[in-house]
């Protein structure tokens, strides 16, 4: 660091010897560690920080740059990304976890493999005799296309089935190891297609 400049701790970044005490008493320095605390939120535009501390944009932007933030716009497409996979429904959190390259079309859509995946849930059903009553779930077929629908079930597994083995309405099945298998109107292995994720194909990296 050349003997002319000197170094704010506060704001992280230096600045001539001759200004450093016009700094000292500015709203940046003074403002500082707010000032940084905003940046480190993506989801947070310049304008807005320069609105809740009456600077200008234009001096947020610069400060942001100075102080080694990404620019608005790189910021933006984080915040972006960073939200849609907040929004993401849990099936493809866990797909991308596996390897899978998820093609997000909306929150509970996304090709994976070039096959249409969604998410539904699977309710557990009253089945009418106590002993039994907690160990079915009741699943729905989802009224939109797709080619594999993966519901999840209250302990977090899903169940992911092909759209051939989806010829019905609404049905049951028991996750758990038992004779019964469903009710009696609709009996079905189900059970083996518990995180059955090799439906989907490869994944990308292996794990
Ligand atoms: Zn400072």
């Amino acid at each position: 660091m050349p003997n002319s400049m000197r170094y704010c701790q506060t704001c992280r970044f230096e600045l001539s010897k001759r200004g450093f005490k016009r700094h000292t008493l500015s709203v940046v320095h003074r403002k500082g560690k707010l000032i940084r605390a905003m940046l480190e939120r993506d989801c947070i535009t310049h304008a807005e920080i320069a609105r809740r501390i009456g600077l200008t944009r234009e001096r947020v932007r610069q400060l942001a740059q100075v102080m080694g933030f990404a620019t608005g716009r790189s910021r933006h497409a984080i915040c972006r990304m960073e939200r849609r996979r907040k929004e993401m429904a849990e099936f493809f959190v866990q797909a991308q976890k596996r390897g899978f390259a998820v093609e997000l079309l909306g929150k509970k859509s996304a090709y994976i493999n070039g096959k249409l995946c969604i998410q539904r849930q699977a309710c557990w059903h009253d089945v009418g005799r106590s002993e039994y009553k907690y160990t079915c779930l009741s699943i729905r077929r989802p009224s939109v296309k797709f080619d594999i629908c993966a519901w999840k079930l209250p302990d977090g597994r899903f169940l992911i089935l092909p759209k051939q083995l989806t010829g019905f309405t609404q049905t049951t099945f028991n996750p758990e190891e038992s004779d019964r298998l469903g009710t009696n109107s609709s009996s079905h292995y189900y059970r083996d297609y518990v995180e059955r994720w090799s439906l989907l194909g490869r994944p990308r990296r292996s794990k």
